[in-house]
């Protein structure tokens, strides 16, 4: 998926989080948009990637494409590290949950991901796009529509509590 999906699928995610918990929805959807590009920090071309091509180059040639950055692995170790090092909770967790969205949304596409790395298998759903397809416009779309509703409820919720 590009960029951009992750960016609204982190928002989307975030803010549906959001609707159930108390931490601050502005922290969590800062967060959640930093965690779903995070896993990309494998890919060069990635906006993440040419923010800190070094760590890119690294990432790359250590592990790959969508194999470490997109694994439970990667996804636990960060939990552990983010809960040590970061005390205010809806950074963590915004994080965290941008990037779960960021994995999902890559298991829509064909190539799937190393969700169990060490593992070389690939995971994806059944049903997957290809990236920069016109389906991926159309979940581009749909995520926009339910964050644009979320934010309404968290507006409604807000105005009530004033
Ligand atoms: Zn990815």
């Amino acid at each position: 998926m590009q960029g951009n999906t992750h960016i609204v699928g982190g928002i989307t995610a975030s803010l549906a989080f959001a609707q159930f918990s108390n931490d601050n929805p502005l922290v969590l959807v800062g967060a959640g948009v930093i965690g779903a590009l995070l896993p990309d920090i494998c890919h060069r071309g990635s906006k993440i990637g040419r923010t800190f091509p070094l760590i890119a180059k690294l990432v790359t040639t250590v592990f790959g494409h969508r194999s470490f950055t997109h694994s439970l692995l990667f996804l636990i170790s960060m939990m552990v590290l983010l809960h040590m090092l970061i005390p205010y909770r809806a950074i963590s967790i915004g994080i965290i949950i941008g990037m779960a969205s960021h994995i999902i949304l890559d298991m829509c596409t064909k190539k799937g991901v190393k969700l169990f790395f060490p593992a070389t298998v690939s995971i994806r759903f059944p049903l997957t796009t290809k990236t920069g397809s016109k389906v991926e416009g159309v979940v581009l779309m749909l995520l926009s529509m339910l964050s644009i509703y979320f934010s309404y409820e968290l507006i409604v919720r807000f105005i009530d509590a004033i």
